[in-house]
């Protein structure tokens, strides 16, 4: 930074279990794979440092070069609007966000608590997946729910991917050559967890995730939307607990709970072409979905501009883009079959027609891109 330029990426995995490596690429030259012994956060962080430094595959003659470290954190609560640099308060906070994020928030800390333990005078940013939604209107975040349950337990809807529908809403205006003040702009972020936001001149107005992970559209082992009342009714029928039903929301559901094939979208996309008829039922739920958010949030911006497809699915699956621009064309929305065909693996541009009233586009996202930028303005401006 401040030239956005990526020196080198990488990849830490298995972190305290069997089989734990470190996966590091400098720019423009090969990939490292080193298997290692690495029981802790401490001692990755201290490979990923010593690769920075290595005289071949790293990017970096000594430490003082490192100006700071940023850390997507998942959960930010009401607190947190935007990004902030770290110091025992803003520990404390997110730890306080724990219960509303009890697998992330713990996970998030033991990245930053590592990392200040190795290099206690390097700066830290924390960027909230949840920041971006802090703008919702009360009407857009609450639940029907008694009051109480919003003041006692937090209970409303936060919304993810922030990180990354703030970077597609930008990019979007910026590839329409507009001010993002001016548009109004859906972004589909459909990955393993899936998420489409209505941004707003540049905020956002509603998120289809909400307190948790699961609701809005199926995703990959998450069930999307579901009536609560049928929630209740199988944990009586099947005497199941709380945890065990959050586990067949979470993790049995979706694509994989719907197909019993896959929670992959290219192994259902394979299968409905084979003619498998719970794979067809998977992707016409899918882009029903998708379709139906983006119906619902042109009536809550009053008018659409663009809508923007993102992640693995959104960047990889023209087929996906084309079901659901199908169901947008009587907003609009003239789709182009050809751009869309071409454009997968990381290749931006529209999916529409040049002179479409209501645009089309894929955006990759690049969270880590908004995570630089953050933490190199936070610590410029010390
Ligand atoms: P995560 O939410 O874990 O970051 P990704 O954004 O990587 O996930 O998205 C993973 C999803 O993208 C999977 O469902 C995968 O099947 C889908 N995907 C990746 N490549 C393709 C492709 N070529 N065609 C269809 N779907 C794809």
């Amino acid at each position: 930074m401040p030239q956005e330029k990526v020196a080198a990426k990488g990849l830490v995995e298995r972190i305290g279990i069997e089989g734990s490596r470190i996966k590091h690429t400098k720019t423009d030259s090969d990939t490292t794979v080193k298997d290692a012994n690495i029981p802790n956060h401490k001692v990755a962080l201290k490979y990923v440092v010593d690769l920075l430094l290595d005289g071949d595959a790293g990017v970096m003659k000594s430490l003082s070069e490192l100006g700071a470290a940023g850390h997507r954190v998942v959960h930010g609560g009401e607190k947190f609007a935007s990004s902030v640099v770290i110091d025992d308060d803003v520990i404390q906070a997110i730890d306080e966000c724990v219960p509303l994020a009890p697998l992330h928030n713990p996970a998030n800390l033991t990245g930053i608590k590592a990392m200040k333990e190795l290099l206690p005078d390097l700066p830290q940013v924390a960027v909230f997946d949840t920041a971006f939604h802090q703008t919702m209107p009360q009407k857009a975040y609450m639940y029907g729910l008694p009051y109480r349950y919003y003041t006692t337990y937090k209970g409303r809807r936060y919304g993810f991917h922030g990180t990354s529908h703030y970077y597609v809403a930008h990019r979007t205006a910026e590839l329409m050559g507009k001010p993002i003040e001016e548009l109004k702009i859906v972004t589909c972020h459909l990955g393993n967890g899936s998420s489409i936001t209505a941004v707003n001149g540049g905020v956002s107005v509603d998120t289809s995730l909400g307190f948790g992970t699961v609701p809005g559209i199926i995703m990959g082992t998450r069930s999307g939307d579901v009536d609560p009342t049928l929630l209740l009714h199988i944990m009586e029928q099947e005497g199941m607990s709380p945890a065990e039903m959050s586990h067949v929301l979470h993790k049995e559901s979706g694509f994989w709970g719907l197909s019993g094939i896959s929670s992959d979208l290219r192994d259902i996309e394979e299968a409905m072409e084979k003619g498998n008829e719970r794979a067809t039922l998977v992707m016409e739920m899918l882009v029903y979905g998708i379709a139906k958010f983006v119906g619902a949030y042109a009536a809550a911006m009053k008018g659409l501009d663009a809508v923007a497809f993102t992640a693995g699915i959104g960047e990889n699956s023209p087929i996906v883009r084309e079901k659901v621009c199908e169901y947008l064309s009587f907003l609009g929305l003239r789709f182009d079959r050809a751009k869309n065909e071409a454009l997968i693996r990381g290749k931006e541009g529209y999916i529409s027609i040049k002179d479409s009233p209501v645009k089309a586009l894929v955006v990759p996202t690049n969270e880590e891109l908004v995570i630089a930028r953050d933490t190199f303005e936070l610590i410029d401006n010390r």
